[in-house]
């Protein structure tokens, strides 16, 4: 039997900014990754500290913003890169009133490091009413994270392609087919609804679309939003996206949110383009716009890390240094991310 200190099951975010933690501090591991489908590798990265209709902040964005680069580092340690792409977000004014809005927002405490007040025009897209920066913001390279990472943990052999099976865990021993465990983590976003021992936690799918669009021309080098994100992913290569339905549970493309899309696009963007992808998958949701961490009530070595919402990198990043410190030094967990929460 192989013994190892945890079980991660899920690639995405969670599972993988979770890894990170567990292989910092030497402990032993192994992640399942199944064939179910993945908000994380489809997203954006972008890593934005304020919410770009209300030019306001979030809960503990400035910690989470100041973490990035730490944990960052520690994964160049060891896959060589860095994936954080300092291009900021670049927030096309609609009207004269936001500008008000956010000179008047860059003012307060919490605001001022991220609002720039010294607006910008870009040259490549229609923004007559000039754009505001957001200072700091920035986003990760999600191909390639994914793709080392994966790699990495492949070589060190910890990966295993196969899908969970909740039903071949034997909590009293603390075994799963051939693996004596300690813990297990579940990150398993949406997918929390097929695990018995958490299908009760109110994770809500909330569906995106986001296009890879092929762009001859150059584009500003910013991550470029007006109702979607433009930016560049490689020479000719562009992201745009994404899109917001929590209706649609199914895994089916919808041509009106691709409409909506390029739509959006052709309002700011006046260039010729072509679509090359169409990608749709979902976010982890919670109604309280908080992630989920802890335990489970009756089997004390069964626990989950999900939620992460809209935010993925940045929830993922901060969050998996504070799921590790509650899994192993116990210290105890905000109530508003506890699951708790929900029992
Ligand atoms: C279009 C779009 C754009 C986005 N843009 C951004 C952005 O710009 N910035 C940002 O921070 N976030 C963004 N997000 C949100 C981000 O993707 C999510 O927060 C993130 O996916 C959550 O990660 P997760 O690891 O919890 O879940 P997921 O990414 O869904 O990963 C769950 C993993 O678990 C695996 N799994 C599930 N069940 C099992 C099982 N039984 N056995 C084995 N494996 C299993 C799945 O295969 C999957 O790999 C975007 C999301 C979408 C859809």
């Amino acid at each position: 039997m192989d013994q190892v200190d945890y079980i991660i099951v899920g690639g995405g975010f969670a599972g993988f900014f979770l890894a990170h933690q567990l292989q910092k501090e030497n402990r032993s591991f192994v992640i399942f990754n199944g064939e179910q489908i993945s908000g994380s590798h489809i997203s954006a990265g972008v890593c934005n500290p304020v919410i770009l209709k209300r030019f306001s902040t979030f809960w503990k964005s400035k910690e989470q913003m100041d973490y990035l680069e730490t944990i960052f580092s520690e994964i160049e340690s060891y896959t060589g890169k860095n994936y954080i792409i300092n291009e900021p977000v670049a927030r096309i004014f609609h009207d004269e009133a936001e500008k008000k809005q956010w000179l008047k927002n860059s003012n307060k405490d919490d605001l001022k490091p991220f609002l720039d007040p010294d607006f910008i025009t870009l040259d490549s897209v229609e923004n007559p009413l000039e754009s505001g920066i957001v200072k700091n913001s920035c986003r990760i390279d999600v191909e390639n994270f994914f793709k080392d990472m994966f790699q990495y943990f492949d070589e060190k052999g910890v990966i295993i392609n196969d899908s969970f099976d909740h039903d071949s865990i034997d909590t009293e021993n603390s075994t799963y087919k051939d693996f004596q465990f300690k813990k297990i983590v579940f990150c398993e976003g949406i997918h929390t609804k097929d695990n018995p021992y958490f299908d009760q936690i109110p994770v809500l799918p909330n569906k995106g679309h986001c296009l890879e669009v092929k762009i001859d021309e150059p584009i500003d080098p910013y991550i470029i939003k007006k109702k979607h994100f433009l930016f560049s992913l490689s020479d000719k290569r562009f992201y745009c996206g994404g899109t917001y339905d929590r209706f649609d549970q199914t895994e089916e493309i919808d041509p009106e949110f691709v409409e909506e899309l390029e739509t959006g696009l052709q309002v700011f963007y006046k260039g010729n383009y072509s679509i090359s992808k169409i990608k749709t998958a979902f976010r982890a949701t919670v109604d309280d716009r908080r992630p989920i961490l802890g335990t489970h009530p009756e089997f004390t070595n069964l626990h989950i890390f999900n939620g992460l919402g809209a935010r993925g990198v940045l929830n993922g990043t901060y969050f998996s240094k504070v799921m590790f410190d509650y899994l192993e030094s116990q210290i105890d967990l905000d109530s508003e991310i506890d699951v708790k929460r929900f029992y």
